[in-house]
């Protein structure tokens, strides 16, 4: 079984990696959606994995530090691409959700990636 809750965030950035002229070298932002999964046994009494609002609140310090904030300024997404955020949020959260079994990312409405772990 997995569950998974999701989240919105806007956030800026700009990709220092990028060629010369490229769109995303220029400061711009984006609607983030990241969606966390836990996988695991459904606890017979409970019958969940794990409490959605508890996830909400492991996930709000993240929040914070991510949403309108220029994200090349937090440490470790200094190249702040999708793939990157999908690995730094998965090792933030890991050691407080130990059943994190993958992070998806949408950074447009077409774009975006899964990060199940290294
Ligand atoms: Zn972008």
């Amino acid at each position: 079984m997995e569950i998974f809750k999701e989240f919105t965030f806007e956030s800026a950035h700009r990709l220092p990696h990028v060629p010369e002229g490229h769109k995303c070298g220029r400061l711009h932002g984006h609607s983030f959606k990241v969606a966390v999964y836990l996988k695991g046994d459904v606890d017979p009494h409970t019958g969940w994995i794990r409490d959605f609002s508890e996830i909400k609140s492991i996930f709000k310090p993240l929040y914070e530090r991510l949403d309108h904030n220029y994200l090349n300024d937090i440490p470790g997404l200094e190249n702040p691409t999708s793939e990157v955020l999908a690995k730094w949020i998965w090792h933030e959260l890991k050691p407080l959700l130990p059943e994190l079994s993958k992070i998806r990312i949408h950074e447009t409405c077409t774009s975006g990636c899964e990060y199940t772990g290294d």
